[in-house]
């Protein structure tokens, strides 16, 4: 399977998408969201700018993120205007995405 152009990508299921990568998760977090300061968002631009779909607004206001399947694509920390929001690194050495030819 060759490589989709971004005019295709939407189309692309998202369990075919996953199944082209894998994800050796750290143990630390690269990426964490402080919470507190997403209660008062009203954008919420994470949650349908994420690829992995890695962000989960809570009943409390807040945001639910799990680190261990990001793409490193950096769109979150992009989208988001609130300062302190997102806290964003790389996975340490050896850990993170790897992305799959066909
Ligand atoms: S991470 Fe940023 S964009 Fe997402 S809910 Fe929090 S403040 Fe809003
Ligand atoms: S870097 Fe990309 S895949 Fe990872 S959480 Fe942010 S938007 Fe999602």
């Amino acid at each position: 399977m060759s490589a989709p152009d971004s005019a295709r990508w939407a189309d692309i299921a998202f369990e075919d998408r996953m199944s082209t990568v894998e994800f050796r998760v750290g143990e630390r977090a690269h990426i964490s969201v402080d919470s507190e300061v997403c209660r008062s968002c009203t954008t919420r631009a994470c949650v349908t700018a994420c690829p992995a779909d890695l962000f989960a607004p809570t009943a409390d206001g807040g945001i639910l993120f799990n680190y261990e399947q990001c793409f490193e694509c950096g769109t979150c920390y992009q989208v988001c205007d609130a300062e302190g929001a997102i806290t964003w690194t790389y996975p340490d050495g050896g850990h993170g995405v790897v992305f799959r030819q066909g």
